[in-house]
């Protein structure tokens, strides 16, 4: 049996991470120990902590990763690097196309905690969905554990009971998660039961040896609003549920992964629901989508999903691109996708009520109104956008919307002293 103490940070990475979540050191080992926190920290690969869970700040992850018709490695490479520096907390590597391995390295290279999604490189290692059986797929996972990848996307929930729930209450897009369509076509065409639910400890030992955090798949992730009520999504978080449970007993720390397409309306009740039933373990994101027809702008919508979301608890969003839908992302579409989820993963902490993002707003608010545009600048989400678009026009004291008619600085001369205060002014 493993123990959560494997797992536990070591003195100086509780410190760090505590300073940087603003938490104390108590709390933040209690949450810990309770499940709600985890540290996805292969010890393979040191790198600064990110702490994903309840109390923490909301997280954002960005996927990169080639496929078989576009595959340029440098691509990625530049990829994975503007997102870390427009605000990524983690990255999780999806290549299904080209040298796999030598992508994850190029990926494994960055600061910042690493995601994979071993299912799709036993795919490709075994040249068809229907010919991945149970020790393939140990093996990709314990290669990627070795390779120093923090935590593993496993759809373990998609099980038998699933696939009875799909042809029984049938989806118009069927199933749309990537893992999770591998895993229903191997378990269909094997006539077998999913490994990853049926041998759960044993892929919790491979995990425990190797300290890499589990995030619990949702294979069965709506694909459009239509599908959003019926039953496979219902029956794969009750699964998720036990799965959960038995990962805590196991000492394994874990995240649970969320809907896709939803109505704005049923995101509280999901998000609560599947905290409820993984008590309270990480949630990640992808979305939640709240409407099916804007494609291009699908990085806006997954944003005002994640910010609604994150009010009911969840904690790591998954960077959606403008491309989503349409084509693989590039350059400019991770840059896009990356900024909607930093803002709304800023949302997320307000509305957690964390003091750190409430000053900020109060200094903006301050700034703007002794428009003080170099502090604007600095206090942005987006410095560089702001002031590129601030500067195209004056470099004057108001903008160029209003000009010499700034009803900003028209009512400060009346009524607000140069200080800031709120007095009148005297005549
Ligand atoms: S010019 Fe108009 S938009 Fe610009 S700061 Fe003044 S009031 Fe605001």
């Amino acid at each position: 049996m493993v123990n959560i103490r494997d797992y536990l940070p070591d003195t100086s990475l509780l410190n760090e991470t505590a300073r940087a979540e603003s938490i104390e050191n108590d709390r933040l080992l209690r949450l810990i120990k309770a499940g709600r926190i985890v540290i996805p920290q292969n010890p393979r690969r040191p790198h600064p902590p990110c702490a994903i869970g309840e109390g923490c700040r909301v997280k954002v992850n960005v996927n990169v990763g080639t496929s078989r018709d576009l595959c340029y490695p440098e691509l990625e490479k530049e990829k994975a690097e503007a997102a870390i520096k427009n605000g990524a907390h983690a990255l999780m590597d999806l290549s299904t196309g080209g040298d796999l391995p030598a992508i994850r390295k190029t990926v494994l290279s960055t600061p910042v905690p690493v995601g994979t999604v071993p299912v799709y490189e036993a795919v490709r290692r075994a040249g068809s969905v229907q010919d991945v059986d149970a020790d393939l797929l140990f093996n990709v996972i314990r290669d990627h554990c070795r390779d120093g990848v923090d935590f593993l996307t496993l759809h373990c929930g998609v099980n038998q009971d699933v696939l009875r729930s799909l042809k029984e209450d049938p989806r118009r897009m069927g199933v749309v998660s990537r893992g999770g369509a591998f895993h229903v076509a191997m378990m269909a065409a094997r006539e077998e039961e999913n490994p990853l639910w049926k041998e759960f400890d044993y892929l919790c030992e491979i995990l425990s040896e190797n300290q890499v955090v589990v995030s619990l798949g949702d294979g069965m992730r709506p694909g459009c609003h239509e599908d959003a009520s019926k039953e496979a999504k219902t029956v794969e978080y009750l699964n998720l549920g036990r799965l959960a449970r038995r990962a805590f007993q196991l000492g394994i720390p874990r995240m649970i992964e969320g809907p896709g397409h939803i109505p704005l309306e049923q995101i509280g009740y999901n998000v609560r629901m599947i905290k409820e039933i993984t008590n309270h373990a990480p949630l990640y994101l992808l979305g939640p989508l709240v409407t099916d027809i804007a494609s291009g702008y699908d990085h806006v919508v997954s944003a005002i999903g994640g910010a609604i979301a994150c009010k009911h608890g969840a904690n790591f969003l998954c960077m959606v691109s403008p491309s989503e839908h349409l084509a693989l992302p590039r350059v400019n579409d991770i840059i896009e996708g990356t900024r909607a989820s930093v803002l709304a993963a800023h949302i997320g902490d307000l509305l957690a009520g964390r003091e750190d993002a409430r000053k900020r707003e109060i200094m903006m608010g301050k700034a703007r109104q002794e428009l003080d545009w170099e502090r604007q600048f600095g206090l942005s989400l987006f410095p560089d956008i702001a002031r590129s678009i601030h500067d195209r026009d004056t470099e004057q004291e108001t903008c160029s919307m209003c000009g010499d008619l700034c009803a900003v600085k028209m009512v400060r001369d009346l009524f607000i002293s140069p200080d800031g205060d709120r007095q009148a002014k005297e005549k």
